[in-house]
């Protein structure tokens, strides 16, 4: 038996639900299912200047749409709340005071001016610009304005274990005395993080590899107050193609993006496990539950991992195709208003024919907008194949316009095996056949099967298309008979 864990994600809601928030959720989601135990939501709203007030919604009902659900946070009640550190100054606040009364912290009241000219003179030696250490050992009082900084030790060195970079120790002279409790008296994510993860009994860190910088700070924070330090694990960084950290400029980052462009959260949870995760046997696709079964943190990878859309589009057709029409069919609801407005037997009817050729859910529209039309505008140049004339092209829809008027119904054997017979009698190929009847029907060039689509578009409807080709070819008026293009 192994222990339960009790893991968090803590999102800052300064905007989108950023595709990297999901990714380290989906990890920790992933350790909580595995061994059992809490997975807490919490909202890292500290810095007041970038606070997004849609945010924090947005950030959560985009992950519920990934599946990935908390057992705690500002929406689901638990023991270890408040789950927004906004709502928690006071803990911080108590905490800092702790530190203070041991030695271990202390006040300072340097004003801007003074630390400016710090910074300036330390760079101009060519030093690592950082505080001097100016109060440490001044006595500043509470009432006047300051901020509350960290005593760390000048001399020694601080060591920390990360789950998959072992070991890491740092001289204790190059960690700054960072500050805990700004001038408003608000906790700096340095504080209000390791006060956090103390009280809600964390014991398990898994997030972003930036944070391991932050990782001699936080050390040097549990040991002055005498804590038990969780276990970190920091995740490879999602990278563009040019491996530059994941950026909104090179890469879409929002999860509201992905879902609003078609793709499939099985899709992207299994690309974001990918990321950090190898099964085995360079097996790309798994499950939420593969993932989970397989799944222990010292296994993460460590490689760079490129968020590379072409392969997220390839993965997501993989799971398009997997997808019971009917749900595809809800899918496509969610976000087309074309598939929305559609009678729902013709939508069902229609995406099998379509979940081959699709990577994205956006794509239907484009396919399929010819079913929802009253009238298809086909362009004369279109309907007539290349070595074909007007009279020609014309005479055969209208022959293709009589095999449709003289079915009973409509079946995709039946019409198939009459217009490739009709193709034949008046020896055009079954392709100049049935472009041009693709053509007539949809407008365009790329559709569904169209034997298939226009079995479902219904005899009438197949017959009033094709008069209307015929009308396009046998216009005297058509400009671009009066104007040939060569
Ligand atoms: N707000 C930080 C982030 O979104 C939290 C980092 C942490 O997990 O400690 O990356
Ligand atoms: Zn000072």
């Amino acid at each position: 038996m192994v222990d339960p864990v009790v893991v968090r994600a803590a999102p800052s809601p300064t905007g989108d639900p950023h595709v990297g928030t999901a990714y380290v959720c989906l990890f920790n989601y992933a350790l909580r299912t595995k061994r059992g135990g809490r997975f807490i939501l919490r909202i890292d709203d500290t810095d007041r200047t970038r606070y997004n007030a849609d945010s924090e919604r947005k950030i959560i009902e985009e992950l519920a749409w990934l599946g990935l659900t908390f057992d705690e946070g500002p929406e689901t009640a638990g023991a270890d709340g408040p789950y927004r550190q906004s709502e928690r100054t006071a803990i911080y606040r108590e905490a800092v005071q702790t530190l203070i009364d041991s030695g271990a912290a202390y006040r300072c009241d340097c004003t801007k001016e003074r630390l400016d000219e710090v910074r300036a003179a330390q760079r101009a030696r060519k030093e690592q610009p950082r505080y001097d250490g100016h109060c440490r050992e001044r006595s500043v009082a509470p009432d006047a304005p300051h901020v509350v900084r960290l005593k760390v030790p000048r001399d020694g060195e601080t060591s920390f274990l990360d789950g998959l970079r072992g070991t890491i120790t740092i001289a204790n002279s190059t960690v700054d005395d960072q500050v805990l409790l700004k001038t408003d008296q608000h906790p700096t994510y340095h504080l209000a993080t390791v006060v956090d993860d103390h009280a809600m009994g964390v014991t398990h860190i898994l997030r972003a590899e930036e944070w391991i910088n932050s990782m001699p700070k936080h050390v040097l924070l549990y040991k002055a107050f005498g804590w038990d330090i969780p276990q970190h694990f920091h995740l490879p960084l999602l990278r563009n193609p040019d491996r530059s950290k994941i950026s909104k400029r090179k890469n879409p980052t929002s999860i509201t993006w992905y879902r609003e462009n078609g793709f499939l959260p099985e899709a992207l949870l299994n690309f974001l496990a990918l990321m950090g995760f190898s099964l085995g046997d360079d097996q790309e696709e798994f499950t939420l539950d593969e993932f989970v079964a397989a799944f222990e943190p010292d296994a993460i990878k460590t490689s760079a991992p490129v968020f590379d859309l072409t392969k997220l589009e390839w993965l997501n057709g993989v799971y398009i195709r997997k997808t019971p029409a009917p749900v595809l069919a809800a899918k496509l609801v969610a976000i087309s208003p074309m598939a929305a407005a559609a009678d729902r037997t013709l939508l069902e009817a229609i995406v099998p024919l379509i979940a081959e050729r699709m990577k994205r859910l956006t794509e239907f529209e484009d396919l399929c907008d010819f079913f929802f039309v009253d009238k298809i505008e086909p362009r004369y140049d279109d309907l007539i194949p290349k070595k074909r004339t007007e009279t020609n092209t014309a005479a055969v829809l209208r022959a293709a316009r009589d095999v449709v008027a003289n079915s009973e119904t409509l079946t995709p054997e039946t019409l198939e095996a009459s217009l490739r017979a009709l193709g034949e009698e008046v020896s055009w190929k079954p392709r100049e056949l049935f472009m041009s009847v693709r053509f007539a029907i949809s407008g365009k060039k790329v559709t569904p099967p169209i034997i298939e689509s226009m079995c479902l578009l219904g005899k009438a409807e197949c017959i009033e298309r094709l008069d209307d080709a015929i009308d396009v070819l046998g216009d005297p008026e058509n400009p671009i008979l009066a104007a040939p293009s060569s």
